[in-house]
């Protein structure tokens, strides 16, 4: 039997060499919590830690065999959904979506945008991953991609709009907005939103939006209620940010992994 005090979280993710975001990211942010990370690439990508330069999605027959021989032998207790850069590859992903148990808690962490400027989207993959909505637990915008995948122009009515599309919460993070606080918002049908304000720190990072989408796949993974997870997830990223190290020339990222 395997061990129940280490839930796994079924991640796909582009693989970012640099080790900021991604992949890279979701398996730390995960071991952070407590969680370990079943990680299936679902785009590759030649990147630096100023920006990504070229994405090679990952062959869907390939992608296919890694997940039915993984959950033939491995029970995730929530995914963790990251780059998604086909059409195609959402469409699959919907289909293996609709296998899973509906109560598996799966969060998706839409990648619209690279920090450094390079469209990792285009309107195809955009439609299709909204076409994905009803099958997401938590989808986790910023404040950017929640207004160009909804159409709106602010956080309310683009919550509203997303929720509208089938996710039961979102949540919007303000990272890439200007202003002394970073506001984050969680939006659920049929409850009032929760709001948070964090110190913003100086710069803008790199793989900040993956560490915060995984470590809440991990904490809802423990069997931490929504509100709670988002709450600890946030504070995690904030203390990881203040840690945050330099790998090359461009943004800083997250320090996960062991305090030391
Ligand atoms: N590369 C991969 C594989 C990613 O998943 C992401 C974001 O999720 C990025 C690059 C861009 O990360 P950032 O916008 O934090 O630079």
């Amino acid at each position: 039997m395997p061990d129940a005090d280490l839930p796994l979280v079924l991640c796909l993710s582009g693989l970012d060499p640099g080790g900021g975001a991604g992949i890279a990211a979701d398996l730390l942010a995960l071991a952070d919590q407590g969680a370990h990370g079943l990680p299936l690439i679902s785009v590759l990508t030649v990147q630096d830690s100023h920006t990504v330069h070229e994405t090679r999605t990952v062959d869907l027959a390939l992608l296919e065999r890694q997940w039915r021989c993984l959950l033939a032998d491995l029970q995730p207790a929530a995914l963790k959904i990251g780059l998604i850069d086909a059409a195609a590859q959402a469409a699959w992903l919907a289909r293996r979506l609709a296998e899973l148990p509906a109560g598996l808690p799966r969060v998706l962490d839409p990648v619209l945008r690279a920090g450094g400027g390079t469209e990792l989207s285009h309107p195809a993959g955009e439609a299709a991953l909204l076409d994905l909505l009803p099958q997401i637990s938590v989808l986790t915008p910023n404040l950017a991609e929640a207004c160009r995948l909804s159409g709106c122009t602010e956080r309310e009515a683009a919550a509203a709009a997303l929720l509208a599309r089938g996710c039961a919460a979102v949540l919007i993070t303000g990272g890439d907005v200007g202003g002394a606080e970073v506001h984050n918002s969680l939006h659920q049908q049929g409850r009032p939103s929760r709001h948070w304000r964090w110190p913003r720190e100086a710069e803008t990072f790199h793989g900040a939006g993956c560490t915060l989408a995984a470590a809440l796949a991990g904490r809802l993974a423990r069997g931490e209620p929504l509100e709670s997870a988002a709450e600890t997830a946030q504070r995690y990223v904030q203390a990881r940010l203040r840690r945050a190290r330099r790998v090359g020339g461009g943004r800083r990222i997250p320090g996960r992994g062991p305090l030391s």
